[in-house]
């Protein structure tokens, strides 16, 4: 039997809009849901926190404040960095985002503020630390994970194999 409430170990599809400050920054249709295993970490925890209990058919909107999304900015976590650590066809220029990897291989982002002939001032902070989101939400669908996806820790897409 599906679950019939968002609690934790369900995988749950969402039809979402993220807004701040009125404007849209990211959205999910009905056809290509957010899903996500409640519980498991998978999305922000002013989110999940919000969606316990609901079921199939509700809407919601939640505020998120930043200290539960992605943290508050932290302007002593900008960095200078000499030009010459890039390599020369990186075109710097303010507002890129550089994909970066650190030595443990977690993925992370930095943008670039600003730019002079010997160093990149790039910013750590997450693109978002420092503001409020707005979710608007529909509980399209709950059912229960399949044994690997339990242990992994994710919902995987359909017919996703191994990885
Ligand atoms: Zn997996």
């Amino acid at each position: 039997m599906a679950p019939t409430k968002i609690e934790d170990g369900v995988v749950v599809s969402l039809v979402y809009k993220l807004t701040v400050d009125g404007d849209i920054l990211d959205q999910s249709s009905a056809d290509d849901p957010l899903q996500y295993l409640h519980g498991a970490d998978n999305i922000i925890p002013g989110l999940e926190k919000a969606l316990t209990g609901l079921a199939v058919g509700d809407n919601k909107q939640v505020v998120v404040e930043p200290l539960d999304a992605y943290g508050d900015y932290d302007p002593d976590d900008v960095e200078d960095v000499e030009r010459s650590l890039f390599p020369p066809e990186v075109e710097l220029e303010e507002g890129l985002v550089l994909a970066m990897r650190d030595e443990s291989g977690n993925q992370f982002e930095a943008t670039v503020i600003e730019v002079d002939d010997e160093y990149v001032a790039l910013d750590f902070n997450h693109p978002l630390a420092g503001e409020t989101l707005t979710f608007d939400v529909k509980v399209i669908d709950l059912r229960d994970p399949t044994v690997d996806e339990l242990a992994h820790g994710h919902p995987h897409a359909p017919g996703m194999n191994v990885h």
